[in-house]
């Protein structure tokens, strides 16, 4: 089979809040969903190297705050690709910690909720934590972002460690290709009225924050 047939399933774009003894964190996953609904019950696949997997093991929580359409490209950049381990991935996005200790974002996102595991699936890569809501926002708004969205409109792409992390095809310097690709996260650069020449210097990439000097040519 070609790994293409799997590249057909849809997923959403989520935050999963952490905690470890003193401080919360977060990181972003395409892969949550809904399990049973009596009880309610998700399932997060979280790879083993990531900061939040830890975290989960030692405490037995995460919160999913569901990104919406309107959520800012940075904040996908900000939580993720880079570790938890040695940043602070929060310090410029708005959150609330909840009493638990884990955070929730509120960068536009659709609604929020809390999980104790219950139970989990280890694979050699990823673990399936299996958690029960025990509480969550008021109201969901807005339209949740989906994983189509966010690499066709945000131009996108998924971190290592993800399950979906697809291998970018070689990036060449020296040819006359049009398109841009940041090297750090993926996201692409292609406005036809605006070339990247003409991108002010001081511009960054709108998910990662890295300058113009970590793109190159596609
Ligand atoms: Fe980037």
């Amino acid at each position: 089979m070609k790994d293409e047939v799997l590249f057909k399933l849809s997923y959403g774009m989520y935050a999963i809040g952490v905690k470890d003894e003193n401080k919360p964190s977060a990181c972003i996953v395409n892969t949550v969903f809904q399990v049973t609904n009596t009880p309610n019950t998700v399932a997060v696949s979280m790879n083993h190297n990531n900061y939040s997997h830890e975290c989960i093991m030692k405490t037995g929580l995460f919160t999913v705050s569901v990104l919406s359409e309107d959520t800012p490209g940075t904040v996908i950049g900000a939580l993720g690709f880079n570790s938890g381990r040695d940043t602070d991935k929060l310090a410029n996005i708005r959150h609330k910690v909840l009493a638990e200790g884990v955070p929730v974002i509120k960068e536009n996102t659709c609604c929020w909720f809390l999980c104790k595991v219950i139970t989990s699936v280890d694979t050699p890569t990823h673990t399936v934590f299996i958690g029960e809501v025990i509480a969550g926002s008021d109201k969901a708004k807005g339209t949740p972002m989906t994983y189509d969205y966010y690499h066709s409109v945000i131009k996108g792409s998924a971190p290592r460690n993800a399950p979906t992390y697809r291998a970018a095809p070689p990036v060449e310097d020296g040819n006359d290709g049009e398109e841009w690709v940041c090297t750090v996260c993926g996201y692409l650069y292609n406005d036809p009225d605006v070339s990247f020449e003409e991108l002010p210097a001081d511009w960054v990439c709108p998910i990662c924050g890295m300058p113009k000097s970590a793109f190159k040519r596609k």
